[in-house]
């Protein structure tokens, strides 16, 4: 179905209306906040963990079940990482597979965005903090390409951090050489993180510093974003098989991007790491359209 423009009066009318549900939904909250039962039973916050066709997959922010929802009309794109109010539905029919729906979406700290293929800019992900951006000796460094990176990540308001990954191929010479190179961008004040997927050097470095923030990676073909993801979420395939069971449905092949939460406790100091990271195709392209 063809999807209908809306005037200009009518996204403020729209907006108002959303604005005015989440104004309701905080006050209930608070004036049902001593009855929990009713509080459990009415209004639920929670985030965006996957988005497929017309349903989203909601973590719950008090109990972290994930909950299969619907979306209110009107809602606008709704994308991994958002922070939404859902609701219970009363009767679910039989063999439905939705159990709530999402009635508000509240206020975005930062949005990924790209063209779709007609060329409308289309939001990926939501409330990121930081954007891993990785490169490697091999394919070669590009630099054209980490400044348009930096670039999109300064407009969407989301701090970059560089990666170089495969350090393990460098001799001692090439390396030195690949810092002289980088050094331009720490001169701006940009972090630079060395790692290596395959030896793991640089892994827990890394791993602070994604620590308690919802990240995203992105980066050329080849320069080892998936080994980097894979080497942080070995169980990313386990999870989805989770996802899968605790809504009890079939596996989201349709799924555009998710948001998986990283738990390791970091050997050298016994620190226990948790953190956030959005992966998804459209999120990996991000950035190589002309900013
Ligand atoms: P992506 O296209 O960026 O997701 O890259 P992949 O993770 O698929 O990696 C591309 C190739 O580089 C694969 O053959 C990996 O095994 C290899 N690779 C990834 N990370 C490293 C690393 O740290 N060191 C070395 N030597 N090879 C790596």
């Amino acid at each position: 179905m063809a999807k209908r423009k809306l005037s200009r009066r009518q996204q403020w009318r729209i907006q108002k209306i959303q604005d005015e549900r989440l104004v309701r939904a905080k006050k209930k909250q608070q004036t049902i906040s001593s009855d929990s039962e009713a509080l459990i039973n009415t209004l639920h916050y929670g985030v965006v963990v996957s988005h497929f066709g017309a349903t989203l997959d909601i973590e719950d922010n008090n109990t972290h079940n994930l909950i299969r929802c619907a979306l209110r009309q009107n809602l606008g794109t709704i994308v991994c990482g958002d922070k939404v109010v859902w609701q219970h539905l009363s009767n679910i029919p039989d063999g439905e597979q939705v159990q709530g729906v999402v009635t508000a979406l509240e206020a975005r700290s930062s949005l990924l965005a790209r063209p779709d293929f007609s060329g409308q800019i289309k939001p990926v992900a939501a409330n990121i903090d930081q954007l891993f951006i990785v490169t490697s000796p091999i394919p070669e460094l590009n630099e054209g390409l980490i400044d348009r990176y930096l670039v999109a990540a300064e407009l969407s308001r989301i701090q970059p951090i560089l990666i170089v990954n495969k350090i393990d191929t460098l001799t001692i010479e090439q390396r030195l050489l690949l810092e002289k190179r980088v050094k331009v961008y720490q001169d701006i004040h940009y972090q630079i993180l060395y790692t290596s997927a395959k030896s793991q050097h640089g892994m827990d470095s890394l791993l602070q510093q994604l620590s308690g923030k919802v990240s995203v990676f992105v980066g050329q073909s080849g320069v080892g974003e998936s080994s980097l993801i894979n080497a942080l979420l070995p169980e990313a395939h386990i999870k989805e098989g989770l996802v899968s069971s605790a809504t009890n449905k079939g596996t989201h092949t349709t799924s555009v991007s998710r948001l998986y939460h990283i738990k390791k406790t970091l050997e050298a100091c016994h620190e226990p790491i948790q953190a956030s990271l959005i992966d998804s195709p459209g999120v990996r392209e991000f950035g190589l359209w002309d900013v």
